[in-house]
């Protein structure tokens, strides 16, 4: 696999590798006629970059990722852009980041101000901190946190889920070791 890489430039922060970055003619050699390409960020066109480490993946960080490819499958498929997920992801320093579906960035979980480059409200990013603690402590997240429905059943769940979504998504969300156990849902 070619190198990971992440775009320099404040604002964009892309993430991921070589080989997807877009080739650009470069206009200094136009009037040379000569076809120079150089290689860009297919998201900002910035020519700069930076090499990543390849993540850090262990079991509990599969758990995690396990829980984000249930919600994307259900409802209005959270964490879900144009067949890409969010992932999350360890460093060497055992810190937690979740790579945007959306921006593509990659989003430093231990942060207390805001989260640029997290194309989500407050509700999905607690449930980001509650998978980075899962994955840095072993903290289980309660089934009630999956597309809640406390505050008011009969209108479905606060996450617009829908009734029969919110109930299939808690129903496969619960048979993940990211959850508490034996818990209704
Ligand atoms: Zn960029």
């Amino acid at each position: 696999m070619s190198q990971r890489i992440e775009c320099s430039r404040r604002q964009c922060r892309w993430t991921g590798r070589e080989s997807e970055l877009s080739e650009v003619l470069d206009p200094k050699y136009a009037a040379e006629a000569l076809t120079v390409y150089n290689r860009v960020c297919p998201k900002c066109g910035c020519e700069s970059y930076y090499q990543l480490p390849e993540p850090i993946i262990t079991e509990r960080v599969e758990h995690a990722n396990a829980l984000i490819k249930v919600l994307s499958e259900h409802g209005r498929k959270f964490f879900e852009h144009k067949g890409a997920l969010a992932t999350l992801e360890l460093d060497k320093n055992g810190k937690v980041w979740v790579i945007d579906e959306c921006s593509k960035a990659r989003v430093y979980t231990h942060y207390r101000g805001q989260w640029s480059g997290f194309n989500h409200g407050g509700t999905l990013r607690d449930l980001v901190c509650a998978m980075r603690d899962y994955i840095t402590k072993g903290t289980l997240i309660p089934i009630g946190w999956i597309a809640p429905n406390r505050s008011n059943p009969e209108n479905g769940d606060i996450w617009g889920y829908g009734k029969e979504a919110a109930a299939a998504v808690r129903a496969a969300a619960a048979q993940l070791p990211i959850i508490t156990q034996g818990e209704q849902a």
